[in-house]
């Protein structure tokens, strides 16, 4: 028996082992393992989130986003109250079951109060039976909890980089970017009582393997419900631009997310993993990839189609000049073809978070 083989039979999962499960050319074996696992506690079916990337107005400057504050390339938009109505409205007439809000990072009071207004309306508009997802960055705990009150009931924000050091690499090294401000965030959702989502994006300049291994162990000791990782992919207006002709191959970025994405599911059985929109962008049939690797839930964008080329955090994001980039029977498609079927009308809390509590 390979060493591999060793390893995933006897679920080894200490750094070193995730060095070698990350560095082998085994991925069958261990995305095997992870489907495995994942039809026992999870099942086939995939639950959706409609995406509601509601504004690109951002007061942070992450190296690697391409609608950092600082980008004066891009025009900002702030969706109107009628065009997040009509995508609430896709979502239920398309019986998606939950939403996600997404944003660039503000503090403000207008922007917590719009926050909290979208809530209500998806509240009303849905009649209670929609899930709701925020991803709008760092906020203070009270913000989160007035929102958490206001209808929300999951939060992802991504810690990026579970180590200092390449957490600071990735980020100015100012107070709008502390690292010990992003873990407080994150104990912080998970006291609010939200199923709490972090992840990492895979590939990143200055990023080793050691960094994605102990990433894992952080998810795993944070006890997260839930999961969103991706490629890292580069964006013409970031100071990471720079780095672009260095970066792994996007064949090796590939390789590692779904193999990140199968170790997570060995690891946190029962979590939710989300098959991000960066897998699309980096090659076809990368979500339905992700599905094959053991996510279990897909994120159909739903943002009004003028709007969608503006939220461009990285190159290439897939049916930025189509209306519905994502029509039903394409996530159909998707599902299919992952062995999986789309679960309408349910809103797929994390099967973690409902033990945890
Ligand atoms: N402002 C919020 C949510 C929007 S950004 C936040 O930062 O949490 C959502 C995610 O997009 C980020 O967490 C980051 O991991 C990802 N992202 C940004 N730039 C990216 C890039 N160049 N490649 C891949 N993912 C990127
Ligand atoms: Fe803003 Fe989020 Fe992009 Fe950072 S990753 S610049 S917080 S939108």
């Amino acid at each position: 028996m390979s060493s591999v083989a060793l390893i995933l039979k006897e679920e080894r999962l200490d750094k070193e082992s995730l060095v070698e499960l990350l560095n082998s050319k085994q991925t069958d074996l261990i995305l095997n393992k992870a489907a495995q696992i994942k039809a026992k506690y999870i099942g086939n079916k995939v639950h959706l989130r409609g995406l509601i990337e509601l504004s690109n107005r951002c007061n942070k400057n992450c190296y690697y986003c391409g609608i950092r504050a600082a980008n004066k390339n891009v025009k900002r938009f702030m969706l109107s109250d009628e065009e997040v109505d009509r995508a609430i409205r896709f979502a239920v007439a398309n019986n998606l079951g939950s939403i996600v809000i997404q944003s660039g990072e503000l503090q403000s009071e207008e922007f917590t109060e719009g926050i909290s207004h979208v809530l209500q309306r998806i509240e009303h508009i849905g009649e209670g039976t929609l899930g709701v997802t925020l991803s709008c960055g760092e906020q203070t705990k009270e913000v989160y909890q007035q929102w958490k009150d206001a209808g929300a009931i999951r939060y992802l924000l991504r810690i990026e980089a579970s180590g200092k050091n390449l957490y600071q690499k990735l980020h100015p090294n100012n107070s709008k970017h502390s690292y010990e401000k992003r873990l407080q965030a994150l104990h912080d959702l998970k006291q609010c009582g939200y199923q709490t989502g972090t992840g990492v994006m895979i590939g990143a300049p200055f990023q080793t393997l050691e960094n994605l291994a102990d990433d894992l162990l952080f998810m795993r000791d944070l006890d997260i419900d839930m999961c969103g990782m991706g490629p890292y992919i580069e964006h013409v207006d970031t100071l990471f631009y720079q780095y672009h002709e260095s970066l792994p191959s996007k064949k090796q970025r590939l390789d590692w997310t779904l193999k990140m994405i199968a170790i997570l599911r060995i690891m946190m059985k029962d979590i939710n993993i989300a098959s991000t929109t960066a897998m699309q962008s980096l090659v076809n049939g990368g979500r339905e990839m992700a599905l094959h690797a053991g996510a279990n839930v897909l994120m159909p964008n739903i943002t009004p189609g003028i709007y969608r080329e503006l939220y461009s955090l990285y190159e290439n994001k897939p049916g930025i000049n189509e209306e519905a980039s994502d029509s039903k029977l394409s996530i159909e498609n998707i599902v299919q073809r992952a062995g999986g079927k789309v679960a309408y009308n349910e809103q797929g809390n994390s099967r973690h978070f409902t033990k945890r509590n």
